[in-house]
């Protein structure tokens, strides 16, 4: 556990999402054993079913259809799809998994030509090209939330969940609107909303969105069907240096893995790319269809978690991780003390190479602001509230344990010393810096 899993001191956190491949509490266990931090649930995944295409007539419609799909037949992502079309138009499924040319529109159902095949995977992304150029009428090419995703809203929070991720979030309304239902249903539970960022709404309004969420997703698979491919990267590190700056954590999704739903060992631009996403010090990376429906979901976490933990080391040896200009964000006089406290003992760590942070906090805020300035260090987060040591899972860094505080400073700092020497995280002589949100102090001190 403490090499690999969630107690490690990996600092950038594993995402797995979990499907037909990982769903029995052994696989589950397993994954948690094996780095996963977060697991995920995607309430829109399918089993493994595809269909290899032919080059002939399939139709789009946006009839719901039970059992009986009748073959060739596509349900449409979206409700004003037939409206949406025209004779003439381009249909790229999946970002050019699949392209068709649409012929005829009969009512709710479009016929379309297959020109170019591919893979069609249930529940692809279907984009309109018309003249070269992306159609999006009516301001979208998919409805906020659906009534369905009202259900698996009800069911999310029925079963206790600790975040819920919201698909092609188009402005911060979605979200207030999201977090006001959740208040309302669930006034006593903590659920905190993220934003997929995935469309081209979402990334015109980004900064109100994100400002809006308790998190962002990079979803880079439905957003690479939405903008050109090439500037998928830029979008990457434009939402990863805006979420540290607003103090959000951002999870990097989509396809880090992709070849390893099917072979044993990744490709190296593969590697290459979760480096780098590594490299931003972005708060954590998403396993989707590999761990869901793939055939290696333990290996392909393996490869996530060597790859993090040695590029974390590279990067603070070889100190080439982003250095960003943050500037604070609080406005109230109390919360701008937080924010210089968590800076200093952030650089103080750093400066003094102490070997683990320690932050005592009832509200998980001031580790947060620990985590932001992402320090050389472990960062060890303690915590009365269950949901917040659960919610800490998700940021960069942070290893959080629940403590019921004790009134007194230095009993919280000797019991929580015992406590991580019992577990073998620090030893005798080892260095840390201890920040309180309850006294509001920094204490440097040499582990007894
Ligand atoms: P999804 O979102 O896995 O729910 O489709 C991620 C993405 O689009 O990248
Ligand atoms: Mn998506």
């Amino acid at each position: 556990m403490k090499e690999n899993g969630f107690r490690s001191t990996r600092r950038t956190k594993l995402v797995c999402t979990i499907g037909p491949s990982t769903c029995d509490f052994e696989t589950i266990e397993a994954l948690a054993e094996g780095g996963m931090n977060v697991a995920r649930l995607n309430m829109c995944h399918n089993t493994r079913e595809w269909h290899k295409e032919d080059g002939d007539i399939w139709t789009f419609s946006v009839r719901s259809f039970d059992e009986s799909q009748p073959e060739r037949t596509v349900s449409a992502s979206y409700d004003g799809f037939a409206e949406d079309v025209e004779v003439g138009d381009e249909l790229v499924v999946d970002g050019g998994m699949v392209r068709f040319e649409v012929v005829e529109k009969i009512g709710p159902d479009v016929k379309c030509l297959c020109t170019d095949p591919g893979l069609l995977l249930p529940r692809a992304n279907l984009a309109l090209w018309r003249k070269g150029r992306l159609v999006q009428q009516r301001n979208s090419m998919l409805p906020t939330i659906t009534s369905k995703d009202w259900l698996d809203i009800d069911f999310a929070i029925a079963e206790g969940v600790d975040f819920i991720a919201l698909s092609f979030v188009r402005s911060a309304d979605t979200i207030n609107h999201l977090r006001s239902y959740i208040a309302a249903r669930s006034p006593n539970r903590d659920v905190g909303v993220i934003a997929k960022i995935e469309s081209v709404d979402s990334l015109k309004n980004l900064e109100e969105i994100v400002e809006a969420s308790d998190g962002a997703m990079v979803a880079r698979g439905d957003m690479g069907s939405q903008i050109p491919l090439e500037q998928v990267p830029f979008a990457q590190q434009k939402i990863v240096h805006l979420c540290r700056q607003l103090n959000k954590p951002v999870i990097v999704a989509s396809q880090l893995l992709e070849s390893m739903i099917e072979y044993p060992i990744p490709t190296r631009a593969e590697v290459a790319d979760v480096s780098e996403a590594v490299r931003q010090q972005a708060d954590a990376l998403m396993l989707s269809g590999e761990s869901a429906m793939g055939l290696y979901p333990d290996k392909a976490l393996t490869v996530l978690r060597s790859v993090s933990v040695r590029m974390e080391k590279w990067c603070r040896e070889d100190k080439f991780s982003e250095e960003l200009e943050l500037t604070n964000i609080s406005s109230s006089f109390s919360d701008i003390i937080k924010e210089e406290i968590c800076r200093s003992a952030a650089k103080l760590a750093s400066s003094l190479q102490v070997d683990a942070l320690f932050v005592y906090t009832s509200d998980g805020h001031m580790a947060s602001l620990l985590s932001r300035w992402r320090p050389d260090c472990p960062i060890f987060a303690f915590t009365p509230t269950p949901s917040v040591r659960k919610r800490l899972n998700l940021q960069w860094g942070l290893i959080p344990f629940r403590l019921n505080f004790s009134e007194d400073m230095d009993t919280n700092l000797s019991k929580t010393l015992s406590l991580l020497k019992i577990r073998g995280m620090i030893k005798p002589g080892d260095r840390i810096v201890a920040v309180s949100d309850m006294l509001q102090s920094i204490q440097v001190r040499i582990v007894p």
